[in-house]
């Protein structure tokens, strides 16, 4: 056991900043905890489907990473270029400091940090161009910057056909396409302009959250449907025409629209492909209950994992995962370092809300690991649930940042 150790946390969204927090609540201070982003605020992805429809800003939904300073945790803004997991060797870009001259002049360093623990956290890579006119013609509401330009366009909307879609059957937060499709609905209806205002949600997958079941995903459906939603399940899209404002899918159909709003195809971020932590399934391949991967001491959580379920399918990438598995590797390191505490495990729990505009939400919940299928309740849509969500939101800040 050494006398000050190093634990580096690549990532610092949902998984990241979790698991920062918790080891730094249980480590005593000699040892380092370590955070690295590219970005300077952390952001509460959920209210990006508020910020879309006016309810939220920016400023709302995002804090500065810098704030965990203030936990003794070391924040490092920079892009991470290269990872070496047999060495745990990572190298980071950092970015010039605003308020340093020098820095501002020479640029930021570039520095190599060896971790004797490494928490790989760093989500997906969004890739909207591999699928041809997409990025152009639409808003990719996954991101700040796309559920921005999605708010001024809905401003601007004075009823038609808005299209919303999924570009691959695979994504994360499988409620939220949907969710997106209600809200942007509920939206109109109360700008007084419902009636003159078509939804059509056009998915790769079968049906919504397929994972959840056969019962589950029809009553997604039924919600969606019940909003005089037009579901059109597996189509494709292949490519998407900006000028005549038409999408084309792999079974020929076309769509046209007015506003297109669109989940963008998902792929393991760039440094972890090059670093050959992969597997066939294009995510890193970890134990399903520690979060170890195949690299000694090296460990991956949230949606950068690829983890089998009995079913078939993989686990859904969601923040409830990525927040439970830092807990579980927080606990596990810790153990490791100072011999306290007990063996933690990921049990593979999870629940989300699911908006349905009017101030109402469903809410599911329940064992993904169960076998041979996940066993997950849905609770009705209600107004209890939409405050559950707005509770939770409120909490994810005062509790993490
Ligand atoms: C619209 C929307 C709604 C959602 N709603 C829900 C919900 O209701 N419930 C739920 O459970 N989940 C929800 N999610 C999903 C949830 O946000 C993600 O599953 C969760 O953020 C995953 O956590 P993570 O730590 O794996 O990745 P992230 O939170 O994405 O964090 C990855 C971090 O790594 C950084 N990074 C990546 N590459 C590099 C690099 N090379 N150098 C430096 N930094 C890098 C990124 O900047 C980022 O901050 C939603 C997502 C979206 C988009």
């Amino acid at each position: 056991m050494s006398d000050r150790t190093t634990v580096l946390v690549l990532g610092g969204g949902v998984g990241g900043v979790v698991a920062a927090r918790t080891l730094r609540k249980m480590l005593p201070e000699r040892h380092r905890v370590v955070i690295v982003d590219r970005e300077r605020d952390h952001l509460f992805a959920p209210s990006l489907l508020w910020l879309m429809t006016g309810k939220r800003t920016p400023k709302q939904i995002s804090r500065p990473l810098d704030r965990l300073a203030r936990r003794v945790i070391e924040v490092i803004g920079g892009e991470i270029s290269h990872i070496d997991p047999d060495t745990r060797r990572v190298r980071v870009s950092e970015h010039a400091h605003g308020d340093d001259p020098l820095s501002r002049r020479l640029g930021g360093v570039t520095r190599d940090w060896e971790a004797d623990h490494l928490i790989v956290s760093l989500g997906v890579d969004l890739a909207p161009k591999t699928i041809p006119g997409l990025a152009e013609a639409g808003h990719n509401f996954y991101t700040l910057a796309g559920a921005e330009t999605l708010r001024r366009a809905l401003a601007d909307f004075n009823g038609g056909r808005i299209v919303v879609l999924t570009a691959t059957p695979a994504y994360k937060c499988p409620a939220a396409p949907y969710e997106a499709a209600m809200l942007l609905l509920d939206h109109c209806r109360r700008r007084g302009i419902g009636d003159s205002t078509k939804v059509d949600l056009y998915a790769a997958e079968p049906g919504p959250m397929g994972v959840t079941g056969p019962e589950v995903s029809s009553q997604v459906r039924r919600m969606v449907e019940d909003q005089a939603i037009a579901f059109h399940p597996e189509h494709q899209v292949t490519e998407v025409d900006t000028s005549a404002k038409t999408v084309a899918f792999s079974n020929g159909a076309t769509a046209s629209f007015d506003l297109l709003a669109f989940v963008p195809p998902h792929r393991a971020p760039q440094v972890i492909r090059d670093a050959g932590m992969v597997d066939d399934s294009g995510w890193v391949p970890v134990d399903r209950h520690t979060l170890e991967t195949r690299f000694p001491a090296v460990y991956a959580i949230g949606d950068v994992t690829g983890i089998p379920l009995a079913m078939g399918k993989p686990l859904p990438k969601a923040g409830v995962f990525a927040e439970r598995q830092a807990k579980v590797v927080a606990h596990n390191i810790v153990l490791a370092i100072t011999g306290k505490g007990e063996p933690a495990s990921f049990d593979g729990y999870g629940e989300c809300f699911i908006e349905t505009g009017a101030g109402k939400a469903g809410f599911g919940a329940g064992d993904f690991y169960a076998e041979p299928t996940p066993q997950i309740t849905l609770h009705r849509p209600s107004r209890r649930w939409h405050l559950g969500k707005l509770l939770f939101e409120k909490n994810w800040f005062r509790r993490w940042l």
